[in-house]
């Protein structure tokens, strides 16, 4: 059997994670057999069927390494109408499906169990296709559907709790369940991996492959995503868009890597692995059915170890963005022409082994670039206690005699100032600190200032003893 699996997103506006981690595993199962990958975009709600959301969900496909030419499609559901009016007409025409014009109230009333679903009222009343009418299909009332789950064994489902669902509209367009086995039937689709959430879908899915004279797919109900309390991520509590993880610099390599160990994990003691390494050791029948935790916190961890791992001029290049802005990442604070390569270059590896996001970028190094950091009022008055205005004057002028400018004669003089003041170095160099970068936390200090420049320190320097008045 030749293996052909999809990946079948909705265009909701932003690419879940959740989503991420299907389509990788898909695609790496795909791989392993020598399989095809599919795209099929579920587009068949017109409200949400937006050339820029499948745009999206194209390029971040592409991010994340599926790239566009790589796979079979994009094809879009909504292009299969032809063939899911077909499938209406043949299941209508057999007498697996019939046409129902129950209200939800009506079916209420007579049930008194608002959980009970369809009760079959409209089975044998032979009512013809109109507006209005949904098309329901005959679930059979004996018996059990047993699906083939590669995750979860052979999950079996008592036909007699299956109620007759709708599989279309009244004008004959299908709906999800029918409209998403057709595609994959007529797509040749062998393995349907997709997530635990659609797991209750699937016994009325393999019902609809049966009575369309198919073979099912085996099936592969991934773990439900969910946050620190166990709650299934949502898209209104928790961040769950790819692109705002992209956009945070976050390294593809990262995600792809963290997304993997959702229900997974490779051999030996180790979760930060090569990608060939979880090309090679990454088997489905090993994915733990239970919910997945992802663990923002340590997706941030591993994201500094990934960006600590980047050749220096790897992690120049891929800082970027943030130092330049684009469509979606706002533009750093200074102006574009005050920003200095030579400088950047020289406290690169500094930034590099503090940052765990690439965006942390722009406040480790916007000191060298701005006019003039300014202090907010809370890093000012943290910084600039009792004494500060001595020790900002008694620098000022060790700084001025300065013979060389570096960052150990910087440090030493900062030493004898701070001792001269009954200060240890880490309290004597806060002032200094605020003055010349705006800030209380940053690079290490005499690195940043013998890259700053003396006219530059002595400058702000000056200014902020001025401020102190
Ligand atoms: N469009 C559905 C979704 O995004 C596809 C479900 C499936 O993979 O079968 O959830």
């Amino acid at each position: 059997m030749t293996v052909r699996v999809r990946f079948a997103p909705s265009p909701t506006g932003m690419f879940h994670v959740g989503g991420a981690r299907t389509a990788l595993q898909n695609w790496i199962f795909a791989k392993q057999h020598g399989g095809a990958f599919v795209l099929r975009i579920e587009d068949t709600d017109v409200s949400r069927n937006r050339p820029e959301w499948t745009e999206g969900i194209l390029s971040a496909l592409d991010w994340l390494g599926i790239r566009r030419g790589t796979y079979e499609g994009p094809y879009f559901q909504s292009s299969f109408a032809a063939e899911h009016r077909a499938a209406v007409e043949k299941l209508a025409a057999a007498g697996q499906a019939y046409f129902c014009d129950c209200t939800r109230e009506a079916v209420q009333a007579r049930t008194g169990d608002p959980h009970r679903g369809y009760d079959g009222h409209c089975r044998g009343r032979g009512l013809a296709q109109a507006l209005g009418r949904a098309l329901r299909f005959r679930a059979p009332d004996k018996g059990q559907t047993r699906v083939v789950d590669l995750i979860r064994g052979e999950p079996t489902f008592d036909n007699a709790k299956i109620e007759d669902f709708v599989i279309a509209r009244g004008d004959g367009s299908a709906l999800f369940l029918l409209a998403n086995v057709v595609d994959d039937a007529a797509m040749g689709i062998t393995h349907v991996l997709r997530s635990e959430e659609h797991l209750p879908n699937t016994p009325k899915q393999q019902l609809l492959w049966d009575a369309l004279g198919h073979t099912p797919p085996i099936w592969g109900h991934l773990p439900v995503v969910v946050n620190e309390k166990r709650q299934k991520l949502s898209k209104r509590r928790d961040k769950v868009a790819l692109e705002s993880y992209r956009d945070e610099g976050y390294l593809p390599e990262t995600m792809r890597n963290y997304l993997m160990l959702l229900g997974w994990a490779p051999s030996g003691d180790r979760e930060i692995v090569p990608w060939s390494v979880i090309e090679s050791e990454f088997r489905l029948e090993d994915v733990n059915p239970s919910p997945a935790f992802f663990d923002e916190k340590k997706l941030r961890a591993f994201n500094g170890e990934y960006i600590r791992a980047l050749p220096v001029e790897e992690f120049m290049a891929a800082c970027r963005p943030w130092l330049t802005g684009t469509d979606t990442i706002p533009a750093p604070p200074w102006r574009p022409e005050a920003f200095d390569p030579d400088s950047f270059a020289a406290v690169a590896p500094l930034a590099q082994s503090r940052v765990a996001v690439l965006s942390e970028i722009v406040a480790s190094v916007d000191f060298l670039f701005l006019d003039e950091p300014v202090a907010d009022e809370a890093s000012w008055a943290k910084a600039m206690k009792e004494g500060a205005a001595d020790l900002l004057d008694a620098t000022i002028g060790a700084y001025q005699a300065l013979p060389t400018w570096d960052a150990e004669s910087l440090k030493t003089t900062m030493e004898q100032v701070g001792a001269a003041h009954g200060l240890k170095l880490g309290k004597a160099q806060a002032p200094v600190r605020v003055a010349t970068t705006g800030r209380t936390v940053g690079l290490p200090l005499f690195e940043s200032l013998a890259v700053l420049g003396r006219d530059r320190t002595l400058a702000r320097l000056r200014a902020a003893r001025a401020r102190l008045g």
